[in-house]
């Protein structure tokens, strides 16, 4: 049969499904460290392990890898919850790795009982030297011969915190000549006395990453294990703890890490970004976290999009933020309603001579041309409207289809205009156009037969309310900062952030007092959605995307 719709781990499952194999369960989990708040990486592992529960009736449980006591955080624990809810998710159930630690223990002694596991007195620098290099076998540590007696008293007795950081560790005879070098006898076990965010101070020896990942997988009964890339030499340690101690054999497979241009994904660069103040915090909108770039404006919607478009690959490769940006223009483009902002810190005053001063009409304007369902609101049009500065040029070039003296432009939804005077400061700058208005020409009773080139947005000045912009760009300015040796201040790109002042439709301020307001347009301009750090008296927007993709050009 034909399976190439399926990815690789589709076929896998499917595989798994038709041999009998657990008896066509499926069950994944998700299981992130909580030292820092989830990326759009993550994002794909979440798409993939719930998105394959779903596919084939299976579950997904929700697992914190919490087995490093000095680097976690239930601040993190609460946003990846949120985080993952936010992405359309929901776990069967919420587990922890701690809450497995008195079980780990006990196939900690289990594998001593059976010879295969020794207390190691040596420094993490001799263990490191004994491990030698992949081209040439190992050096047995001194004390790898201990009795069964001797290395259970030893380890009862890091178990009972009778010794300092570092004095001892566990680790297990696997083979010292192995190429894979994860098979030298890794540590299992080390002394940290440090407090943990859900076992406090029970514990002061702590299961390595290798010895709490697939026995957590084995207790909860996971079928299918899924990891990236860089786990796959870590693999036959997995299957060898699982068979030494002859528990539930789940089994792990590999896929590629999510890589994106433009940006950093591990949590330890964010959080380096965060600490040395290069953004406002793990949510700025520049962050590619889940966090950041909700306040960004995307939609979970747009993210499951991304996730499913780039689809699972074997190989390590580096996605166009491109393709993300694309993502959610799609979807905005269909969803939002459309609105006039003038984005300018000294937008142009045009006064039209010919309408009564204090006259007042409203214009009513379609929503969203792309859905006829969407409605018309109220705009209100007055003698004295702002338009962009960039929308009017005293010398035009050719094919300037905008405002110049003597030249016509239609107000969006409103009356045709024509630019009759440009009013200068003693400096040369222009501060106001006088204009007139065609009365035959208001928007859907147009009877004036004068076709214009041009269309505009406005707002009009006596309703305008002023609102704080935050046009953000992309967040470093190398095409892959990860692969790249210089410090983020050589990275960074210098223009991420540019706070501009608006001035918006009064309709705008209405519905996010309301709280109805989420995603919009401004015509012209890009999606923005609010922030926030808004006020009553002066909204915040966020430019999530701009309309079309301006690096492109
Ligand atoms: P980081 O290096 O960013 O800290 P991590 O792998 O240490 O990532 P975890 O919290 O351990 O972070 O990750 C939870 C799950 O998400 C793991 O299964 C991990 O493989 C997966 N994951 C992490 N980063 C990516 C990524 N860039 N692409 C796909 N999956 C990822
Ligand atoms: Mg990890
Ligand atoms: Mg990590």
């Amino acid at each position: 049969t034909d399976r190439g719709h399926l990815n690789f781990i589709e076929q896998i499952v499917e595989d798994d499904i038709a041999s009998g194999k657990h008896r066509g369960r499926v069950h994944t989990r998700f299981p992130p460290e909580p030292n820092g708040y989830l990326h759009i990486g993550h994002a794909k592992s979440i798409c993939l392990n719930f998105g394959l529960a779903d596919k084939y009736g299976g579950k997904t449980n929700l697992r914190f890898d919490d087995t490093n006591p000095v680097t976690e955080d239930t601040e993190y624990v609460d946003s990846i919850k949120n985080d993952v809810r936010w992405l359309g998710f929901d776990w069967e159930n919420e587990l922890y790795a701690s809450d497995y630690f008195e079980q780990l223990y006990q196939f900690a002694e289990a594998l001593i009982l059976k010879g295969l596991a020794y207390v190691d007195d040596s420094t993490s620098e001799e263990i490191a030297a004994q491990k030698g290099t992949p081209t040439e076998p190992g050096r047995l540590s001194i004390y790898r011969d201990r009795s069964v007696d001797e290395n259970l008293d030893f380890f009862r007795r890091m178990r009972a915190g009778e010794y300092p950081d570092g004095a001892k560790v566990l680790r297990v005879k696997v083979d010292m000549a192995s190429p894979n070098m994860q098979l030298r006898d890794p540590i299992i076990y080390r002394i940290k006395h440090a407090h943990h965010h859900r076992t406090g101070n029970t514990w002061c020896i702590y299961p390595m990453y290798d010895f709490a990942h697939g026995q957590s997988d084995s207790i909860e009964q996971i079928t299918h294990s899924l990891c990236t890339l860089e786990f796959v030499p870590h693999r036959p340690l997995y299957d060898w703890f699982i068979e030494q101690l002859n528990i539930f054999p789940s089994r792990q497979y590999e896929f590629a890490r999510l890589n994106l241009t433009y940006t950093v994904m591990s949590k330890r660069k964010l959080k380096k970004l965060v600490e040395e103040g290069h953004v406002t915090g793990w949510d700025d909108p520049r962050m590619p976290t889940i966090a950041g770039i909700r306040r960004r404006g995307y939609t979970p919607a747009s993210i499951r999009d991304f996730c499913d478009r780039i689809g699972v690959a074997r190989r390590d490769n580096l996605i166009d933020v491109g393709l993300l940006e694309f993502c959610i223009r799609e979807e905005l483009n269909k969803t939002t309603p459309r609105v006039m902002a003038v984005l300018d810190e000294k937008p142009l005053k045009l006064v039209i001579t010919n309408y009564d001063e204090g006259r007042e009409e409203i214009m009513r304007i379609e929503n969203n041309p792309e859905d006829a369902s969407s409605g018309e609101r109220d705009v209100p049009f007055s003698r004295d409207v702002y338009i962009e500065r960039d929308d009017f040029m005293e010398v035009p070039p050719k094919k300037f289809f905008r405002l110049f003296p003597g030249g016509m432009v239609r107000l969006k939804g409103a009356y045709i205009i024509k630019c009759d005077e440009v009013i200068k400061d003693e400096t040369g700058e222009i501060t106001e156009l006088r204009c007139s208005y065609i009365p035959e020409s208001r928007s859907g009773s147009d009877t004036s037969g004068i076709n214009v080139k041009g269309t505009i947005h406005w707002v009009s000045v006596p309703h305008a309310v002023e609102a704080e912009v935050r046009l953000y760009d992309r967040l470093f300015s190398v095409e892959n900062p990860a692969a790249d040796e210089r410090d983020f201040q050589e990275l960074l790109n210098p223009t991420s952030l540019e706070v501009v002042r608006a001035f918006v439709e009064p309709a705008l301020v209405d519905a996010s007092r309301s709280g109805s307001l989420t995603n919009v347009q401004f015509m012209r301009k890009g999606y923005f959605i609010l922030d926030a750090d808004s006020t009553p008296e002066r909204p915040v927007f966020n430019r999530t995307v701009t309309l079309k993709d301006a690096w492109a050009k």
